[in-house]
C-alpha cells in the first residue's frame, strides 16, 4: 500500500479472494450447519492456503483478508478468523513443542482453535476474570492426572461464555487466574486441549448463525507444558492478540459494508417507480453517497491502523480503537440503509441484506464494544497531551 490507495497487486488479491468467496466457499458455507463449526469450510481454506496467510502476514494482508471474504461470503470470514484469534496466542507465546503440536493443524483447517477469555462477571472488564488456577502438585497436565510430571501444575475451576468454536474446539487458549498479582497482573494464559478431563461445554443460540459456547472447568489439570508464555503474563498475551485482531474485525465490517452498498446500487438503478428508478430519486441517490462516502473513511482507518501495527508505530492502540470503532458503527448505518432502500425484499428469509442485518450487529459489542474503544481513544488522547505538556514544560525548563 502505498499512500492511501492500494498497490495493483493487492488490489487484484483482493478480486480473487472475493471471487473464491462467492464461488467456492459460499456453496460450503451454505452446506453447514448454521451455529456449527464447519470442518469441510475450514478445510477449504486450509487448501486454499489463506489459513497460513492469517499467521504468515501482517496486519494489513489480514485485514485485506477479511474484507475480501466477508464481501462474498461471512461465515468463510468468521471461520478464518476464529482460527487466528484462538492460534495467535500459541504462535507469539508458545512453546516450540506447542507450536509444532498444534500450528500445522490450525493451518490445514484440521484442528479448531477457540479464545477463551470471557465469562459470565468479566466481559468488558476482562481483568476482572475469575477462572481460578489453582496449585496442585498432582495435576501435570498430562490429562491423567497422576502427577507424573515435576510437580508444578494447576487445577482449573469455573466457567467461560461467549467462547467462539466452543464447545466443538479442538483447544482453548484459556485465561485463568494464577494470583501472581491482583486484576490483569494475576492472570496467566494456557492452551488447554479439548479432552482434558474436566472441561465440558455448551453451545448458544445467537441472533447470527456463529459457532459459540460456553464451557464448564471442573478441576481441570494443566501443566508448566501448558502455558502459554510466563505465569502471571497472560493478560498480555490476551492484549496483544486483540492489538493485530481489532483492526481486522474494522476489516470485516467493512467488507459487509461494501457488499451492502454495491447491493443498494445495483438495486436502486434498477427498480421502478414514480416513472423512473428509485437512483433518480435525490433522497435515494444522496443517501447511496452518504453511505459510499462513511464506507471509504471507514476503509482507509482500517488501512492506516494496520499500517501502523506493520509498521510497530506507538499509536497502534489508539489507531486501532479508532478503526474498529468506526468501521462497525458505519457497516451498522449502512447495511441498515440498504435494507430500507431495498424495501421489504431485503427481509425476507434468506436474502444477503437479511443476512447481513443479523451478522452486522455482534462486531459492535465483541473484542471490545464501541464504547470501550472510545475510552481507549480518550485515555490514549489524554496521555499523549500530558506527555507533551510535561516535554514543553522541560523545555521551558531547560531554556530558561
Ligand atoms: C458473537 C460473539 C462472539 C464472541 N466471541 C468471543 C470469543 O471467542 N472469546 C471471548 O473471550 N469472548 C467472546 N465474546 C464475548 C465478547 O468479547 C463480550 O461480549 C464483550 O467483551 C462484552 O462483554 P459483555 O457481553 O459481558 O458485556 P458487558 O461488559 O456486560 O457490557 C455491556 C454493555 O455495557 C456497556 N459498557 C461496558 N463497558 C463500558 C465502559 N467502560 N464504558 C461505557 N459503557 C460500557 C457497553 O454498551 C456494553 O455493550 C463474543 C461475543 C459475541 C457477541
Amino acid at each position: 500500500m502505498t499512500g492511501f490507495a492500494l498497490g495493483v497487486d493487492q488490489e487484484e488479491w483482493c478480486g480473487q479472494l472475493r471471487a473464491l468467496a462467492a464461488e467456492r466457499l459460499r456453496p460450503l458455507a451454505e452446506k453447514g450447519e448454521p451455529g456449527r463449526v464447519n470442518r469441510p469450510l475450514l478445510a477449504a481454506l486450509g487448501e486454499l492456503g489463506l489459513l497460513e496467510r492469517v499467521f504468515a502476514s501482517g496486519a494489513l494482508e489480514l485485514c485485506l483478508l477479511r474484507e475480501s471474504l466477508a464481501y462474498g461470503c461471512t461465515e468463510a470470514e468468521t471461520a478464518l478468523a476464529l482460527q487466528g484469534l484462538g492460534a495467535y496466542p500459541v504462535l507469539r507465546a508458545g512453546s516450540e513443542r506447542q507450536r509444532e503440536r498444534w500450528l500445522p493443524g490450525v493451518r490445514a483447517g484440521r484442528t479448531v482453535a477457540a479464545f477463551a477469555l470471557s465469562e459470565p462477571g468479566a466481559g468488558s472488564d476482562a481483568a476482572a476474570l475469575a477462572l481460578a488456577a489453582t496449585a496442585d502438585p498432582a495435576a501435570d497436565g498430562d490429562g491423567d492426572g497422576d502427577g507424573d510430571g515435576d510437580g508444578r501444575g494447576w487445577r482449573l475451576s469455573g466457567e467461560k461464555c461467549w467462547i467462539s468454536n466452543a464447545p466443538e474446539a479442538d483447544f482453548y487458549t484459556v485465561f485463568a487466574r494464577t494470583g501472581e498479582g491482583p486484576g490483569a497482573k494475576g492472570v496467566s494464559a494456557f492452551l488447554v486441549p479439548a479432552d482434558r478431563p474436566g472441561l465440558s461445554g455448551a453451545a448458544l443460540d445467537m441472533l447470527s448463525p456463529h459457532p459459540i459456547g460456553s464451557l464448564t472447568f471442573d478441576g481441570v489439570p494443566v501443566g508448566p507444558g501448558d502455558l502459554l508464555g510466563e505465569p502471571g503474563r497472560g493478560f498480555r498475551v490476551a492484549m496483544d492478540t486483540l492489538n493485530l485482531f481489532r483492526p481486522s474485525v474494522g476489516a470485516f465490517a467493512v467488507g459487509m459494508a461494501r457488499a451492502a452498498l454495491d447491493a443498494t446500487l445495483a438495486y436502486t438503478a434498477d427498480r421502478t417507480a414514480f416513472g423512473g428508478t428509485l437512483s433518480d430519486l435525490q433522497a435515494v441517490a444522496h443517501r447511496v453517497a452518504e453511505m459510499a462516502t462513511r464506507t471509504e473513511a471507514a476503509r482507509l482507518l482500517v488501512y492506516a491502523a494496520a499500517g501502523a501495527y506493520d509498521r510497530g508505530a506507538g499509536d497502534v492502540p489508539r489507531r486501532a480503537a479508532m478503526a474498529k470503532l468506526l468501521a462497525t458503527e458505519t457497516a451498522q448505518y449502512v447495511v441498515d440503509h440498504a435494507v430500507q432502500l431495498h424495501g421489504a425484499v431485503a427481509l425476507q428469509r434468506g436474502h444477503l441484506l437479511e443476512h447481513l442485518y443479523r451478522e452486522v450487529r455482534a462486531p459492535r459489542i465483541y473484542e471490545g464494544a464501541s464504547e470501550v474503544q472510545r475510552t481507549i481513544i480518550a485515555k490514549e488522547l489524554y496521555a499523549g497531551a500530558a506527555g507533551a505538556a510535561g516535554a514543553a514544560g522541560m523545555a521551558g525548563v531547560t531554556a530558561r
